[in-house]
């Protein structure tokens, strides 16, 4: 879950890079960095941390140049140290390359042992270094063909932005797993992991870069052409769930109208099992369920209430959970409205239950603010599998539904009543295929094999 923006040819570029990046904060917070070029030479800043932190006014100011790309991170693959902090740029053959990289390499392991044995060096852990050895090595005479050459090679999902002196380069993998939108400032190409971006700089979204393609910027305009043959496509699913802005389009459709789908839907297919009747008020967990809610609470007709406020401004703290107050982590970020809460049966809406451990101290946190009953409903269904392709989630074994059924995970986490939307009404609340998508971390089936 990383989030890539990059512009060429506006004399903003690191300006407009650094407010697209501030659009995709969302999609990482650990790292982020600008890469910009003024045909001559780079200019780069990358450090840990929000944009807000690594990107004061000085900074900015020394990212010379028309074309720029940028990268906010979150670490899938690779630790979390600077070293692995991205764009990651190059010089070979006297030219300097950069590259900003939003999804998991499945082959990377092998790559990387057969590349060390044959010489090369790495400078960091992060699966996106294979790209530029494999880049530096071809021996197809330009760049389009090298990276074509290097990309043939690798498995798994990317979303990529490269930068040269004088082009800037969008590819999205065959299957299309990560986002990736082409957008237009006045004369200006603009490339972003989501259309959230856009609309900050008041930019027109044109279309999505298409699975297998390669679109190139450079004095020509834009040259785009299929280098991969898509058999199939399989956009994450997850990003509709939960990763994506709901003011975003992904994947050419809106986030919004279909995360409050997901909620309708959920409504639809509980009316029958449950007595909705009784319920009080419906309640997201902030903010990633808000729209959800908004859904269920439209199709059941039970009003809909904020029974949490979060606490966007907690940043990095030092008391750790462990120390002085039990649950410090989640108390932190979330706090019940107790005028809201008290003495009712609620619906509480949330998109996923990963370990189980945060909804088990949400639902403590709300018996204490005095609610009567709480009937728990996600708008998605269980996640029983880990994610290969870019996102963050735990070890198999670590999923609570890997090892346990519906019942024993509400014992678990300690509601009244706990619900999933189906498989098939999430896939069909998109208005998509289900061939369309990736949906691994929910039935298993992955589109590529992870390497063991
Ligand atoms: S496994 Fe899940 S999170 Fe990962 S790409 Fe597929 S749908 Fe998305």
């Amino acid at each position: 879950m990383c989030g890539i923006f990059g512009v060429f040819n506006n004399k903003e570029a690191a300006e407009l890079t650094y407010l697209g990046l501030y659009a995709l904060q969302h999609r990482g917070q650990e790292s982020c960095g600008i890469v910009s070029t003024d045909k001559k030479k780079f200019y780069q800043s990358i450090g840990m941390g929000l944009i807000s932190d690594v990107f004061q006014k000085d900074v900015l100011s020394g990212l010379k140049g028309n074309s720029a790309i940028g990268h906010s991170r979150y670490s899938t693959a690779g630790s979390t140290v600077l070293d692995n902090a991205q764009p990651i740029s190059i010089k070979f053959i006297g030219n300097d390359l950069a590259i900003a990289h939003n999804g998991n390499l499945c082959n990377y392991r092998s790559l990387r042992l057969k590349l060390e044995k044959e010489g090369s060096i790495f400078q960091t852990t992060s699966d996106s270094e294979v790209i530029l050895h494999l880049i530096a090595r071809s021996r197809r005479n330009t760049l389009e063909e090298r990276i074509k050459d290097a990309l043939e090679k690798v498995k798994g999902a990317y979303s990529i932005l490269f930068l040269t002196q004088d082009k800037m380069i969008a590819v999205r993998d065959p299957l299309g797993i990560r986002p990736l939108c082409l957008g237009k400032v006045k004369n200006s190409f603009i490339v972003s992991s989501e259309t959230c971006a856009f609309d900050l700089l008041g930019a027109r979204y044109i279309r999505d870069i298409e699975p297998g393609e390669m679109a190139v910027f450079s004095g020509k305009g834009l040259v785009s052409r299929k280098i991969f043959r898509s058999p199939r496509k399989a956009c994450c699913i997850f990003e509709y769930v939960y990763f994506s802005r709901p003011d975003s389009k992904v994947f050419g459709r809106p986030v919004y109208t279909i995360r409050r789908e997901f909620g309708r839907q959920l409504a639809r297919e509980l009316a029958g099992r449950m007595n909705l009747k009784n319920a009080d008020i419906v309640i997201p967990v902030p903010d990633s369920a808000n729209v959800a809610a908004v859904g269920f609470s439209e199709q059941s007709g039970i009003p809909y209430e904020i029974g949490f406020i979060r606490n966007h401004y907690i940043g990095r703290t030092f008391i750790e959970p462990e120390q002085r107050i039990r649950d410090f982590g989640v108390k932190i970020k979330y706090n019940p409205v107790n005028e809201a809460l008290k003495g009712k049966e609620i619906i509480l809406v949330d998109d996923s239950i990963v370990r189980g451990t945060t909804s088990r101290k949400l639902i403590r946190m709300l018996r204490k603010a005095g609610v009567k009953k709480i009937h728990h409903v996600i708008s998605s269904p269980p996640i029983r599998y880990s994610c290969f392709y870019g996102i963050d989630t735990p070890v198999r074994d670590k999923l609570i539904a890997s090892h346990k059924n519906i019942e024993q995970i509400r014992k678990f986490i300690e509601v009244d009543s706990l619900y999933y939307l189906s498989l098939d009404g999430m896939v069909r609340s998109t208005g998509m295929k289900k061939n369309d998508f990736c949906l691994a971390c929910f039935n298993g089936d992955y589109v590529i094999r992870p390497e063991k």
